[in-house]
């Protein structure tokens, strides 16, 4: 079969590789849209985990079932899918404990592209099929679906990280598709103000859309103190980190409310330790909490995600900036993703 994949760091390109093998409890899919992440970016540009040959690339995916293994209960052959990103055991113990994106050890409910093979296939594997699939609805466009896969479940697992309540003052660091996510996650849980930090016009757009009612440029100085600044000096009650660098966390204790909770789903590419200021932190005492994670992935959340979609909740089409039809777009997709031109949210590519 045809594959997109990294070929090395920096590099990527089409392979052939023999099409993946059905186990029992598993289903072979032909995609239907993909949509590449910024995570692939930082797989392929910035060594994220580290030099990969020939590995297939992706992990945002709606499908169409070809194969199923013999003891797949609820699937069929020809079923439209939602494939989420993160694929876990669900009968290993960290599963057990509340962390299916951590069974089989730290991340390793993500093996798209990661422990195995990718979605940017003709076909590809999916482990677990009961627990890991959801049902495409009917009359929901695939494309639209691909937010289901990562974007929402991602942004709105930083609003239940940071536990974010009716009346809440939030603020959403980043605001590219998962800091959007968590923008109409924050809302829909009831926030009061939602301060956005993100500087593309198209991210400001949408995020309005979806509940922002303030913006802050990082690059008008530190984000603390704008945000303490139009809060008269109060600070906010959730943080949910949604982009940034290491100095951001020290940013969001700084501007958090005593009590308050950080939700972080950021990704940390660099440096080994970071930073948190010790007085603004109460000397330790302060009770603001930092929780950060990897959404936790599988099929109840997609069927859930995919229902609000649905029932008119929350509209992912709105950051379906660019929009591919056929494989041969798939570099191209992936390089806007990594140049994120100021009227780019997500791409997303159809296939045939
Ligand atoms: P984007 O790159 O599209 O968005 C990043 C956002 O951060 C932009 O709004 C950008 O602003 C803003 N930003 C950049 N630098 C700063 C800064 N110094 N201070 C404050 N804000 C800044 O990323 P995505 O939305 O695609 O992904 C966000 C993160 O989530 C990534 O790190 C990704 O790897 C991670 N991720 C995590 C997952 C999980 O399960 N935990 C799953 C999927 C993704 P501007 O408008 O200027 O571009
Ligand atoms: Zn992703």
């Amino acid at each position: 079969m045809k594959a997109f994949a990294m070929l090395g760091l920096n590099r990527v390109g089409w392979i052939e590789k023999d099409r993946p093998a059905c186990g029992p409890l598993d289903a072979i899919v032909r995609p239907l849209a993909v949509s590449p992440c910024t995570s692939d970016v930082h797989t392929v540009y910035e060594g994220a985990i580290g030099d990969r040959h020939d590995m297939i690339l992706g992990h945002e995916a709606v499908g169409e079932v070809v194969e199923v293994g013999s003891l797949v209960k609820d699937f069929k052959v020809g079923d439209k899918v939602i494939v989420s990103a993160i694929t876990p055991d669900w009968g290993d113990i960290n599963s057990q404990r509340g962390f299916p994106m951590h069974s089989t050890g730290m991340l390793a409910g993500w093996k798209f592209s990661n422990f195995k093979d990718g979605v940017f296939a003709e076909f590809f594997h999916v482990n677990e099929a009961d627990a890991n699939l959801a049902l495409l609805p009917e009359g929901m466009d695939p494309g639209v679906a691909t937010m289901v896969c990562d974007m929402m479940p991602t942004g709105f697992h930083a609003v239940e990280l940071a536990d974010v309540q009716f009346g809440d003052d939030v603020a959403v660091v980043g605001i590219g598709p998962v800091g959007l996510m968590a923008t109409a996650g924050a809302a829909l849980r009831g926030a009061a103000n939602i301060f956005c930090v993100g500087t593309r016009q198209k991210c400001k757009d949408v995020a309005k859309e979806y509940g922002a009612t303030d913006f802050i440029n990082y690059k008008n100085g530190p984000i603390d103190q704008q945000i303490l600044e139009l809060t008269g000096g109060k600070g906010v009650d959730k943080v949910l980190i949604c982009g940034g660098d290491n100095n951001t966390f020290a940013q969001a204790i700084t501007m958090l409310k005593p009590g308050g909770i950080i939700g972080s789903v950021n990704y940390l590419g660099s440096g080994d330790t970071i930073s948190i200021p010790r007085v603004e932190w109460g000397c330790g005492m302060s009770h603001k909490q930092i929780r950060c994670g990897l959404m936790p992935g599988g099929r109840l959340r997609s069927e859930k995600l995919a229902a609000m979609i649905t029932a008119g909740r929350v509209d992912p089409s709105l950051m379906l900036t660019h929009k591919y039809q056929g494989f041969d777009h798939m570099e191209e997709a992936l390089l806007m993703m990594r140049s994120k031109t100021p009227d780019l949210i997500k791409p997303v590519v159809y296939i045939d």
